[in-house]
This record gives structure tokens, sequence and C-alpha cells, in this order.
């Protein structure tokens, strides 16, 4: 089965195809360069499938969309849906790690639990044979935020998340190990089991 994913992100093009091609046969993954809706949703679950649902009416093939972002605990949850913008109007990685930073400098550290989390939502057009069919799955990354930014790989707020399990952060780690661990990495492992098993 071919899906479109709806990003204009070859990185995350190649992620997908890379993963879904080496543990699934028959399974590819393009990507979809159509118009890019308005994400009004109030969750990653909702997000994701507005945008699956738009690629999958423009091109009539089966679709796939991720939404994603960092939960952090002692903020019950936030940034969440909005981590790309939570510095507000221009909002950059810098600004939004340091306001993150800033909303935490009373936060002892046994209180600054986090997670990446990541959704994916497929939505399969009805064919002759078969009605149409949406599900999601998700991945999470578990870890906690750091007191200052650490390491200049990745991006987002990779140099203040540190996962479970090591002592050093998301933009310390290898890029290969980064995508070995991830929530992205994870509901891609997730989607591909799920679509073995379907
Ligand atoms: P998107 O849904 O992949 O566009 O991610 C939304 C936002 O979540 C990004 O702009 C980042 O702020 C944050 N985010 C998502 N994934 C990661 C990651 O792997 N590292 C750091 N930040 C991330």
């Amino acid at each position: 089965m071919r899906f479109v994913l709806a990003t204009h992100n070859a990185h995350k093009v190649a992620e997908f195809d890379q993963i879904l091609t080496s543990a699934l046969t028959g399974v590819s993954v393009t990507g979809y360069e159509g118009p890019e809706p308005v994400e009004s949703g109030r969750t990653f679950v909702e997000n994701a499938f507005i945008k699956a649902r738009a690629a999958a009416e423009h091109t009539g093939l089966p679709a796939l969309a991720d939404d994603s972002g960092l939960c952090v605990d002692a903020l019950s949850g936030m940034p969440g849906i909005f981590s790309s913008r939570w510095s507000g109007e221009g909002a950059t990685d810098q600004r939004n790690v340091a306001l993150l930073l800033a909303q935490l400098s009373d936060v002892p550290d046994a209180y600054r639990s986090a997670q990446f989390r990541c959704v994916i939502a497929v939505v399969i057009p009805s064919t002759s044979d078969a009605p149409a069919r949406e599900f999601s799955v998700e991945g999470v990354w578990a870890g906690r935020i750091s007191g200052a930014p650490l390491g200049s790989s990745g991006f987002g707020y990779d140099p203040i998340f540190v996962p479970e399990g090591y002592e050093i952060s998301a933009a310390e780690l290898e890029p290969t190990a980064k995508n070995a661990l991830s929530h992205r990495a994870r509901a891609i492992a997730a989607l591909a089991n799920m679509l073995g098993t379907a």
C-alpha cells in the first residue's frame, strides 16, 4: 500500500519510509505538497486527523499525518499542541526553550518530568472492496527537563530534554541514537505493527 504523508518536511518522509519499508513489504511513503489545513484541534490526535483527512481528500490516496510536541507534567501537559509557538508571535526554538526554562525555574529536579509525544493518524479512503478506515497510534518518549540547554544537535526542545535512562540531553545524543529512541520512531514502529497485523 502506498501512503502519502502530509508534511512538507523531506526528512520526515525519509524517516517514515525507511522505518515502514524495513518493517513491512509492499508499503511505501511519499511526500504530499498540497495545501496545509489550519491545525485547529485541541489535541495531537485531532490535529493529526485534520492533516491526514485533508491529504486523503486531496489525493484520493491512503494518507498519514503526524502531530507531536513536548508535554511537561509540572505545566499540566503544556506546551503540548502549542510546542512550536509556545513563545507567541515569531516564536523560535531558542525563545521557546528560554520561556519554558523560565516557567520551570522554581521547579525542583524531582518534578521536572516530561514526555515527547507523537500521534500518527491514518486515513484510508474506501475502495470497491473495503469501507474507509481511520485509526491512530502514539509514541511516547519519557524524560525530564534540564536546568539549562545542553548540546547543539537536533531541533526544538532537544537541548533541554534529558531522556529517561540518560544523563545527556537529546541534543547531545548521536542523531542515529535519537532517531532510534524518539517519540516519532516509537509511533512509526507502532504503525508498522498495526499495519502488519491489520
Ligand atoms: P511537529 O508536529 O513535528 O511539527 O512538532 C511540533 C513542535 O514540537 C516542534 O516545532 C518542536 O517544538 C516540538 N518537537 C516535536 N518533536 C520534537 C523533537 O524530536 N525534538 C524537539 N522538539 C520537538
